[in-house]
């Protein structure tokens, strides 16, 4: 039986999970105050009403508490904290390896450059690493602590989004707005280039989010190049808010490794350019289970943005392990989506009696298909003791061990 304290045992991946999305509501609170940012409430409580809810009426609704966490992560003390907190949170539920993801420049100061966000992330994030390599759970052969850094380019931005990107506007003023947008992405993209190789941070990919609908991918397929052109791996935001056509051009346009959220993979309904809508979406979905592109699946957040989704049965995910899609769950947002790689896997487990050889697929497939930030050699060595790890977690907790592999 997969019981709770088994996923909790389980080494975990959390390969989409947004930096400014999960800060401790404890720690939102601390910083506002020393930082004078004004909040609707001090209290935990106030704000899990008011804010970071349970359930939300529409997408600006859960958009809505962003603009809290980015306004006291604009300096690089605050950003290291955060960082260093996100990464014991993620240890303390067994999720060993961490792709956090943010949008450098929305936290850009005078003072604090897109190398200066980057390296403030690292540092917390290297310090909890450090610390748990000196741990007795990893003396005792669980996978130690990992981390990649993914920078978040936006699909669009408006001047009050972030002093960045009002300057950015500013001195653009005859620019289309769509071409504004593909020049700070590839603003982004030679910055996060250069953090990585001249300073040696792990910067392990580059993302695009933000609105999808209105806002097309193929704005900003020159930041995807050159991150392309420079072996940074790629994953996209697409098919959450959008449909099928818009994953299409973050494969083919954006060169996409992995899908961030792909819960509109199916829905042929939202096909808007092709005769034949059903062979396209089955086409499609046949494509990305053949190349392996990794489905990072977050349920509760869906659940929170989607209102046709009334129920976790809903959710696209049973079809995505049907047809055999590498699919694995992550958080989103551990704060604005109040959960954890744990509770997503419950979640799960409870809507589509998953067996334990899909259990043990979608968490393998986080670590295989993660952008790793070592070496080939590496990575498959860090894979191999998470696969024998997971097999004696599962043996100790009475669930047979899996012979067949995927
Ligand atoms: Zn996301």
């Amino acid at each position: 039986m997969i019981t709770n304290e088994l996923l909790r045992a389980l080494p975990k991946s959390d390969i989409h999970c947004h930096l400014d999305g999960s800060l401790r509501l404890g720690t939102l609170i601390e910083l506002a105050k020393e930082r004078d940012v004004n909040l609707p409430s001090y209290t935990d409580e106030g704000l899990k009403e008011l804010v970071f809810k349970k359930t939300y009426r529409d997408l600006p609704d859960y958009l809505h508490g962003f603009g809290y966490t980015c306004g006291v992560m604009t300096d690089a003390e605050a950003l290291e904290r955060i960082s260093y907190e996100l990464a014991q949170d993620c240890l303390a539920e067994g999720v060993t390896y961490l792709e956090v993801r943010f949008a450098p420049q929305l936290h850009v100061r005078p003072g604090l450059d897109v190398a200066g966000v980057l390296s403030a992330v690292d540092r917390g994030l290297d310090r909890a690493r450090r610390e748990d390599e000196a741990s007795v759970q990893v003396s005792q052969g669980r996978p130690p602590f990992r981390y990649g850094i993914i920078a978040s380019a936006m699909r669009m931005f408006t001047p009050g989004f972030a002093p960045y990107y009002a300057d950015f506007m500013r001195v653009l003023p005859q620019w289309p707005t769509k071409e504004v947008y593909g020049l700070a992405s590839l603003s982004l993209a030679r910055a996060v280039v250069d953090a990585r190789d001249r300073l040696g941070i792990p910067v392990v990919g580059f993302d695009l989010a933000g609105a999808e609908a209105g806002f097309p991918a193929d704005d900003h397929t020159a930041a995807f190049d050159f991150a392309q052109e420079h072996f940074l791996k790629k994953t996209v935001h697409a098919g959450e808010a959008y449909g099928p056509e818009s994953i299409f051009q973050a494969l083919t346009s954006l060169h996409a490794d992995r899908i961030g959220h792909g819960t509109h993979l199916f829905a042929a309904n939202a096909v808007t350019a092709d005769p034949d809508p059903a062979r396209y979406v089955h086409q499609l979905s046949e494509y990305v289970a053949d190349r392996r592109i990794t489905l990072e699946v977050c349920i509760t957040s869906n659940m929170q943005t989607m209102p046709q989704l009334r129920k976790v049965e809903d959710h696209p995910l049973g079809k995505m392990l049907q047809n055999r899609l590498s699919v694995t769950l992550c958080t989103d947002n551990r704060l604005v989506s109040s959960t954890t790689v744990t509770e997503e896997l419950a979640k799960a487990r409870d809507a589509f009696s998953i067996s334990s050889v899909d259990l043990r697929n979608m968490v393998l497939h986080g670590f295989k298909r993660s952008f790793y930030p070592g070496t080939y050699r590496d990575k498959r060595a860090y894979v191999r003791q998470v696969i024998d790890w997971y097999d004696k977690v599962s043996a100790d907790h009475g669930l047979p061990i899996v012979e067949r592999g995927q």
